[in-house]
C-alpha cells in the first residue's frame, strides 16, 4: 500500500499512522518526526529548521523534498509506505508525483481525517499544558491551523479529482477512528 494521511495538526494523524503502518507492514514516514529528530540531535539540518518549526511555519520545499526523496529511496519503502505530513503544498504534490513516477509506482489512497477544528485546538492547548510545551502557545496553535487551511487543505481537492480521496471521521476514541480507517482501507485494497 502507498498511502498519504492528511488532516490538520492535532487530528491524531501520528497515532493513526503508527497503527495503519503496523497493520499493513509498511513504514510510517513523518516529515515532522524527521525534522524533530534532527533538531534534537542538533544536526546542521536541525539547526536550519529549528526556528521554522517553533513558529509553526512550513520548512521550504527544497529542504523538505530532498528529505522525502532520500527516505522513499530506502529499501523499506520499496513495498509501500504511509506518508504523514507530506505533501503539504501543491509543489510537494508534484514532487511526490515525480518520485513515484521514477519508481514506477502509484498512490493507492489519500486518507483525510476530518475533525472539528475548535475541538482540535482545545485538545492541543491541553496537551501543551500537560507536556509543558511552552512554545505551543494558543497563537502558534491557531497559526498552524490557519496555515493548514490555506496551504494543505486544498490538496484534498487535487486528490479527490484523481479519485484517491478517502475521508474518515477523525473524532472519537483512537480505537473507534482506527476501526473506521481500517474499514475504509479494506474497501480500497479490494477495489
Ligand atoms: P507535523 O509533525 O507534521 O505537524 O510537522 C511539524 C512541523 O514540521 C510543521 O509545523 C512544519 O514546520 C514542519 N513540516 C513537517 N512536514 C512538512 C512539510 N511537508 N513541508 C513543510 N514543513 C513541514
Amino acid at each position: 500500500m502507498r498511502l498519504i494521511i492528511l488532516g490538520p495538526p492535532g487530528a491524531g494523524k501520528g497515532t493513526q499512522a503508527a497503527k495503519i503502518a503496523d497493520k499493513f507492514g509498511i513504514p510510517a514516514i513523518s516529515t515532522g518526526d524527521i525534522f524533530r529528530a534532527n533538531i534534537k540531535n542538533e544536526t546542521p539540518l536541525g539547526l536550519q529548521v529549528k526556528e521554522v518549526l517553533a513558529s509553526g511555519g512550513y520548512v521550504t520545499d527544497d529542504i523538505t523534498n530532498a528529505i522525502v526523496r532520500d527516505r522513499l529511496f530506502e529499501d523499506d519503502a520499496e513495498q509501500g509506505f504511509l506518508l504523514d505530513g507530506f505533501p503539504r503544498t501543491a509543489a510537494q504534490v508534484e514532487t511526490l508525483d515525480a518520485i513515484l513516477a521514477e519508481h514506477g509506482h502509484a498512490l493507492e489512497a489519500v486518507l483525510e481525517l476530518t475533525v472539528d477544528q475548535e475541538a482540535v485546538v482545545q485538545r492541543l492547548l491541553k496537551r501543551a499544558e500537560i507536556e509543558g510545551r511552552e512554545d505551543d502557545t494558543e497563537e502558534v496553535i491557531r497559526e498552524r491551523q490557519a496555515i493548514y487551511r490555506r496551504e494543505t487543505a486544498p490538496l484534498t481537492e487535487v486528490y479527490s479529482a484523481r479519485g484517491l480521496l478517502v475521508q474518515v471521521d477523525g473524532m472519537g476514541s483512537v480505537d473507534d477512528v482506527f476501526l473506521r480507517i481500517s474499514e475504509a482501507l479494506e474497501g480500497v485494497a479490494r477495489s
